[in-house]
């Protein structure tokens, strides 16, 4: 998935940049544990020797991921930003790597499970660890919560229809994301001027097309909320989870996003002819998020507080149920 800069933060996630020169650092780990598995069954067919060099390397590794993947979990609750959906992932999921990226903040490469950060997020902008999430600016955070959304709807493809936890629990949101894919995403008004509100276009998305701008204008919400969270508390030095007036605050500016039409994603269009006059379609105002979508995701995803949820839809009149849900029937 990626993202462009139409929202102030420029972010890519996939295919479009040289993967040349890129320091892969941070997470350690380069296979996930099914991948290690199999690893080390070929491994002791072949040389027990090497069967036990790679049992160690691999548990090193994987406990130094692991390590570092909790130090990110108890660092953003100690900033107390969102953990709910970062808590779901196994800690050597994400490969993260690090590279001087231009045109791009941010990329997610799904096939890889690979995420490619700026090199100013890394620590000491060395492109070897994630830099401290306390060190981080807003504007870092933002991105890194956009492509770390990226990485959780990816996770729970990968586990979907498992009889496991981890499947049982991404059912609830995907069966949600195709319901609003289907209803919402597969015919969207586009804004041929990304800047421009007025002459929107409707366009057919294909599934693949309609995913994307699914996942993306959900990535920008999480990305939103992050920011604004930080902004917020950073003026007034108050958590907006303590005090009503933070909260308000923070819920004050969602209704200006909404009404503004900023949480727009965008997608890449499949047919090479399309692409060759617009990398990206931006979708238009029209076909942001919906206020169902923004109480699913701070509820599932975000895990905010349910008073703070009841407050937000008594403040915005949230309908409580999907207007998909009627239409589809
Ligand atoms: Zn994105």
């Amino acid at each position: 998935m990626r993202t462009g800069g139409w929202h102030g933060i420029p972010i890519t996630d996939h295919n479009s940049l040289s993967l040349q020169n890129r320091r892969s650092a941070f997470l350690p780990v380069y296979m996930n544990h099914l991948a290690t598995r199999l690893f080390l069954v070929w491994c002791c067919w072949s040389v027990p020797a090497v069967f036990v060099e790679a049992a160690a390397t691999s548990q090193y590794e994987e406990s130094s991921a692991g390590h570092t993947w909790r130090g990110v979990l108890k660092e953003a609750e100690r900033l107390q930003l969102p953990t709910t959906f970062l808590k779901v992932l196994p800690p050597d999921f994400i490969q993260f790597e690090f590279d001087d990226l231009r045109t791009y903040a941010a990329e997610y490469h799904s096939d890889e499970h690979r995420m490619v950060l700026n090199r100013s997020l890394s620590f000491n902008a060395a492109g070897r660890t994630l830099k401290p999430l306390g060190k981080m600016t807003h504007k870092e955070l933002e991105v890194l919560y956009h492509e770390l959304f990226h990485a959780y709807m990816d996770y729970l493809q990968v586990v979907e229809g498992h009889s496991d936890d981890a499947g049982h629990r991404s059912e609830e949101l995907l069966h949600f994301a195709r319901e609003q894919q289907a209803c919402r995403y597969g015919e969207v008004e586009i804004a041929p001027i990304v800047q421009r509100q007025t002459g929107t276009e409707s366009h057919y998305l294909t599934p693949t097309e309609s995913w994307e701008a699914l996942n993306e204008t959900w990535a920008v919400f999480v990305g939103w909320a992050v920011w604004n969270q930080l902004e917020v508390q950073h003026k007034t030095g108050k958590s907006m989870f303590q005090g009503r007036r933070q909260a308000h605050e923070w819920m004050r500016r969602l209704m200006i996003a909404f009404e503004k039409g900023d949480l727009r994603g965008y997608y890449v269009p499949e047919n090479p002819d399309e692409r060759r006059l617009a990398q990206k379609k931006y979708l238009a105002k029209p076909s942001q998020l919906t206020l169902k979508e923004a109480v699913v995701l701070m509820k599932q995803v975000l895990g905010f507080q349910q008073d703070f949820i009841e407050r937000f839809q008594a403040l915005f009149k949230v309908p409580s149920t999907s207007a998909c849900s009627a239409s589809l029937g």
